[in-house]
């Protein structure tokens, strides 16, 4: 028989959420840290159901595993060296069974064991529809990476391939517009994962800390592309009130990625691909790239009102690549 979160009633509900807090964190309305580095890095995402994800492509714990993934995502592009935790908000229909949260809790916990912090508090409620919204808390150190750091003479640096995600939820949908009997199984496997099970740019950010040239300053720009890599150059471009050129035979294509549309527009702006967009002096985009598995050089920086070129200077318009809009 399936248990429906209106059968349990509140008080239960919370108590068997107890399981995936740290002991006595769920007994107050408040958490308490005890923090020796006073740069406190903080961010809130929200995920609606059937607008960010949907119960016919994820399970439960992917769900959960994934809201947390973008949150972290969103810490390390800018520049988190120690994650705290996270709390939970979910609304969620009085009808949802109790088995479906329990799971979502669990990706939850899967993906804090996996990346760091713990589960701080939360809050539940009934709703029409079932929204998630997670708020992280980590902490920075020297390399604080912002949007607006870009310099001319800048490189510009993924951390890795864009559109798999796409392609993921593409495999998913069973869309029409492509052929997956044309794809390598390993490229559909990684994609289909890239979407239900997503990395985050921590590896990379570890990475980029520690292949600093010495001499070179601790000043980078940068954010995640988890609304897409022009996306996100674009706000690097508007932030720092800069141009970035890219070059076109140097996109961050994934392995035995096909030619032509689609899969140009996914990889340029499918979204959802949690990677660390960087604006990098020369010396570090190079001792980056030498280090880090799969990063790739993709363009440069250059003085001018904000917008995104090819190397021929053909400007790339965003309307062209867009793929998911907030509203
Ligand atoms: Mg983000």
């Amino acid at each position: 028989m399936i248990e429906r979160l209106n059968q349990i009633g509140e008080r239960e509900i919370l108590n068997r959420l107890k399981k995936f807090m740290v002991k006595g964190q769920i007994e107050d309305d408040t958490a308490q840290l005890t923090l020796t580095n006073p740069n406190i890095l903080i961010n809130t995402d929200i995920f609606v159901e059937n607008v960010h994800f949907s119960d016919s492509t994820m399970s439960p714990q992917d769900i959960g595993w994934k809201t947390v993934a973008a949150n972290i995502s969103d810490l390390a592009g800018s520049g988190v060296d120690h994650i705290f935790g996270i709390t939970v908000g979910i609304a969620t229909p009085a009808k949802t069974s109790w088995s479906w949260l329990e799971k979502v809790y669990q990706g939850i916990n899967d993906a804090l064991n996996h990346f760091g912090g713990q589960l701080l508090g939360g809050d539940l409620s009934r709703s029409n529809q079932t929204v998630l919204s997670i708020t992280a808390i980590g902490s920075v150190g020297k390399l604080r990476l912002h949007r607006s750091y870009a310099k001319n003479g800048d490189i510009i640096v993924t951390s890795g391939p864009h559109g798999l995600s796409r392609l993921g939820l593409a495999l998913l949908t069973n869309n029409p517009n492509i052929n997956s009997d044309n794809l390598s199984k390993s490229l559909k496997i990684q994609a289909i994962k890239a979407h239900q099970r997503p990395q985050t740019g921590l590896a990379a950010l570890t990475t980029l800390k520690n292949c600093k040239p010495s001499l070179t300053p601790w000043r980078a720009a940068g954010t995640d592309s988890s609304d897409g890599l022009l996306n996100a150059l674009q706000s690097i471009c508007e932030s720092s009130y800069c141009q970035a050129i890219l070059d076109p035979n140097q996109l961050p294509k994934a392995n035995s990625w096909p030619l032509g549309l689609p899969w140009e527009k996914w990889c340029m702006n499918g979204g959802e691909d949690f990677e660390l967009i960087l604006s990098l002096p020369s010396e570090w985009a190079q001792s980056f790239v030498a280090t880090f598995p799969l990063s790739k050089i993709i363009g440069s920086i250059q003085k001018g009102d904000p917008k995104l070129m090819w190397t021929n200077g053909e400007e790339i318009s965003l309307s062209t690549f867009s793929e998911f809009e907030h509203f």
